[in-house]
């Protein structure tokens, strides 16, 4: 059997029928039922933040969140992505404008920000890469100044907190993604955490068609709500998210235990004063120095049955679709690295036996 870069976290499934069993009593599906709302104040208390609105998936969320600031112009970000991130921006006929990445922990480089902005410029859009927080209190100095809005995709930050706070408090909004491959998920699923209240009501419109009360559409929406299966599915899920975090922390130890002093592989650790989720163990080789390139050390995984994930490869400024449009070298950091990183299998059940024949693999 293959191992796979992530496995999705899953509740034991009495505990998933009894959630929706009442489902049945009551036949409210969808349109913002009874768990949803559970779901909602749940979420609420574990992720410390004041306000969030539930959506079907995290991509959405990023565009009606994008949709409902009324942004115009250029949207300041990284191509060290993935695609929705990108999408999000162009699908809101906005022009994204790339910055580079810092080499050490992938996310946006501060010092380049201000360079690109114009006075077209209305937002900038960082990603909390891999979990890795963004240099928040720099970005915030920066849109201070220059009055822009930032919105931040915090798809691979669930759950984590920087100096005691939780990472959906930073920024005009922060965006989550419960898809089934990420830390937690809720089948498919996303969440908005946002600062200003008129932005979450819109939200809430836009994912029902625009509708603000039976007689009354007063947004151009589209729908996006999260379903009774799936908020059940998160109700679940977040009873067992601490037992999985901790779980991936063990393997994260293993692995830089094994990989931490080998020449020619950069590997991932915890920032200072972030509590992690331990999302994804990215590793970055050094084909001169390791002796094997990325590409080679793939191919030997998959051959015994592991996929790990080039992830993020290629960079979406460099995707066919928007060939001609945007110059993947103008950002020199993320595209080389891009082509040299490798995420390695991590998830709580993950054998500590496979991460060592992972580790064997690479180094063989
Ligand atoms: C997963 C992901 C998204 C999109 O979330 P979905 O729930 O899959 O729509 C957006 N940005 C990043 C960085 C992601 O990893």
């Amino acid at each position: 059997m293959s191992i796979f870069v992530t496995r999705s976290l899953m509740p034991p499934f009495e505990e998933y029928s009894e959630e929706i069993k009442e489902l049945w009593d009551s036949h409210w599906l969808t349109n913002m039922g009874k768990k949803h709302k559970e779901f909602q104040e749940a979420l609420c208390a574990y992720l410390g933040v004041q306000n969030l609105e539930l959506v079907v998936n995290g991509h959405m969320a990023l565009e009606m969140t994008l949709q409902a600031m009324e942004l115009s112009g250029e949207v300041i970000t990284t191509p060290y992505t993935f695609a929705s991130t990108t999408h999000a921006i162009v699908r809101n006929k906005l022009t994204p404008v790339f910055c580079d990445i810092n080499p050490d922990d992938f996310t946006i480089d501060t010092d380049k920000i201000e360079e690109l902005i114009t006075e077209k410029t209305s937002a900038i859009l960082p990603v909390h890469v891999y979990g890795k927080i963004c240099n928040i209190e720099k970005i915030e100095e920066i849109a201070r100044k220059h009055n822009l809005k930032v919105i931040y995709d915090a798809a691979h930050t669930f759950g984590e907190t920087y100096k005691g706070e939780g990472v959906g408090n930073f920024g005009d909004a922060s965006v989550f993604s419960f898809h089934a491959t990420k830390v937690f998920n809720t089948i498919e699923g996303g969440a908005v955490c946002y600062k200003d209240k008129t932005i979450g009501d819109k939200i809430y419109d836009l994912k029902n068609f625009g509708i603000h009360g039976p007689e009354v559409v007063s947004g151009i929406g589209a729908n996006a709500k999260m379903n009774e299966f799936c908020a059940a599915m998160g109700l679940c899920n977040l009873r067992h998210i601490d037992g999985e975090i901790s779980a991936r922390k063990a393997v994260f130890e293993k692995y830089t235990d094994i990989l931490g002093d080998v020449k020619g592989v950069q590997i991932t650790s915890v920032q200072k004063d972030v509590v992690s989720n331990y999302a994804y163990y990215p590793v970055v080789f050094d084909g001169k120095e390791f002796g094997k390139n990325r590409d080679e050390v793939y191919d030997e995984l998959y051959k015994d049955g592991i996929v790990a994930r080039k992830y993020f490869y290629p960079i979406t400024s460099d995707f066919d679709c928007y060939k001609g449009r945007f110059n993947p070298l103008d950002t020199p950091v993320a595209y080389d690295i891009s082509k040299r990183v490798l995420a390695l299998p991590i998830y709580g059940g993950l054998d500590e036996k496979i991460v060592e024949k992972i580790c064997k693999i690479i180094l063989k």
